[in-house]
C-alpha cells in the first residue's frame, strides 16, 4: 500500500496515477484518489489493478492541480470501492489517505457517530477525515486529532479551504517529500515522483509537513517548526 500527495500546476490526476504505478510494488487491492476541482472534491475509487483506476479517470475532464492518492491493503473493511481511500468529512471538505493501523478506531468511531457524524465506510481510516472536521486552522486540527491517534499512520490531508496546500503526518509509516520547481510531492516511497524530482526531504515519526507548489515547511506534534531538515539529492544510478 502507498500514498501519494502533488500540488503544483501541472494536471494532476495523472500525475497520482503514474505515482501511483510506481508504488504498486508495495502490493494493494484497491486505490484511489480526491482532487481540488475548482473548490470541489472529487473522488475516484476502484477495486483491483490502477489500470482499472486509470479508465475511470479517463472519462473525466476538469482541471486540477492539487490532489491525494492511495493504494490499499486492506486491515479493516473489505477491499471494495467504499473502503478505498481517500475518505472525506461530511461536508466533503477534507480528504485523507491513510498507510497504517488507527488501533483504537472503535472507540474513537463511537464517540464521533454519537456526536452527529455519518460514516461511509467500514474502514479504521475514516475516523481520521472526521476527527479533522471543526474549528482552528489545519494544522491545529491536525494537532488536535493526531493526540487522539493510536496506532500507525502516514497521512496526506487535502483541505479544500487552504488553497494551494497539501499536509503530510508520519508516525510509524514512510513518508517523504518531494521537491521540485513549481510543484511538490509527498509519497510513501522515492519511485512516487522520481521521474519529477530527485530532490527528497525524509520525515520523522511526529512530523507534519505543509506543502504549497513554492514552499515547505516541516513542524513536529507541539507545533515547532523543524530548520534542521535538509534536502537529501538522489543519486542518478
Ligand atoms: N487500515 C487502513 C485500511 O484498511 C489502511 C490500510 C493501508 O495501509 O493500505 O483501509
Amino acid at each position: 500500500c502507498g500514498i501519494i500527495g502533488y500540488v503544483g500546476q501541472r494536471e494532476v490526476i495523472s500525475i497520482l496515477l503514474n505515482g501511483l504505478k510506481h508504488l504498486e510494488y508495495r502490493g494493494y487491492d484497491s486505490a484511489g484518489i480526491a482532487v481540488d476541482e475548482d473548490g470541489t472534491m472529487k473522488t475516484f475509487r476502484k477495486t483491483g489493478k490502477i489500470t482499472g483506476l486509470d479508465t475511470l479517470c479517463k472519462g473525466h475532464h476538469g482541471q486540477s492541480y492539487r490532489g491525494i492518492g492511495h493504494t490499499r491493503w486492506a486491515t479493516h473493511g473489505a477491499p471494495s470501492e467504499t473502503n478505498a481511500h481517500p475518505h472525506l468529512d461530511c461536508q466533503r471538505r477534507i480528504a485523507v489517505v491513510h498507510n497504517g493501523i488507527i488501533e483504537n478506531y472503535r472507540q474513537l468511531r463511537k464517540e464521533l457517530e454519537e456526536s452527529g457524524h455519518v460514516f461511509l465506510s467500514e474502514t479504521d481510516s475514516e475516523v481520521i477525515a472526521h476527527l479533522l472536521e471543526g474549528e482552528g486552522t489545519p494544522f491545529e486540527r491536525i494537532q488536535k486529532a493526531v493526540k487522539r491517534l493510536q496506532g500507525s499512520y502516514a497521512l496526506c490531508v487535502l483541505f479544500l479551504d487552504e488553497l494551494n496546500t497539501l499536509y503530510g503526518v508520519r508516525m510509524f509509516n514512510p513518508l517523504i517529500m518531494g521537491i521540485s520547481e513549481g510543484e511538490c510531492f509527498l509519497a510513501s516511497d522515492l519511485p512516487a515522483f522520481l521521474d519529477t524530482t530527485r530532490k527528497a526531504i525524509y520525515l520523522e515519526d511526529g512530523e507534519v509537513a505543509r506543502i504549497t507548489p513554492t514552499s515547505w515547511e516541516v513542524k513536529d506534534f507541539s507545533g515547532k517548526s523543524k530548520t534542521s531538515k535538509t534536502i537529501t539529492s538522489i543519486p542518478w544510478d
